[in-house]
């Protein structure tokens, strides 16, 4: 039987209860401006954020991205920005407040998971959800398959695997 995720961290000695969530409050490419491009180019809120260059406007939603754990009910979590293109954004922004289940988007992840490091940048589907859930992010699968992140995402990963990774992202500087 699927049971709740929860373990004692060999880092801190609590236990640490749920499914392991992580979230990033915006994309890196928001991260790195300084405080001044931020308040000139950008605008961030909980799920968008767009940032206007000389060449363009970039624009990005926030989704989830889960890894399955197996034997546990939940996922392990990892909330990631995405880059839409304009159409697909101004459309997600149009039935954000009535998602039309079975919608999806193309979109480059746009956050970089230091536990697990890769070089290029992520393509992925996003995939509307009903109600007020945030869009799930399906990572394509590479060619060949070398993204340790994609592997865990269709092959699912253990209790063992989760515990060090929680305990990693927890602990993390
Ligand atoms: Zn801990």
């Amino acid at each position: 039987m699927a049971a709740i995720f929860a373990f004692k961290c060999t880092c801190c000695g609590e236990i640490h209860e749920g499914s392991p969530s992580f979230a990033f409050r915006a994309p890196d490419q928001y991260t790195s401006l300084s405080d001044e491009q931020k308040s000139q180019m950008a605008t961030l809120t909980e799920d968008f954020c767009t940032i206007t260059h000389d060449e363009g406007t970039d624009r990005f939603i926030r989704a989830i991205l889960e890894v399955p754990i197996h034997g546990a009910e939940e996922p392990f979590l990892w909330g990631v920005w995405v880059s839409l293109s304009e159409k697909s954004f101004t459309r997600y922004k149009e039935t954000y407040h009535e998602p039309v289940v079975g919608e999806g988007y193309f979109g480059w992840v746009c956050n970089k998971i230091s536990l697990y490091p890769y070089d290029q940048s992520r393509p992925s589907d996003v995939v509307v959800q009903p109600g007020r859930s945030r869009p799930k992010v399906v990572l394509h699968r590479g060619d060949p398959e070398d993204d340790p992140l994609v592997i865990d995402q269709v092959q699912g990963i253990s209790v063992a695997r989760a515990q060090e990774l929680a305990e990693r992202a927890q602990h993390a500087a």
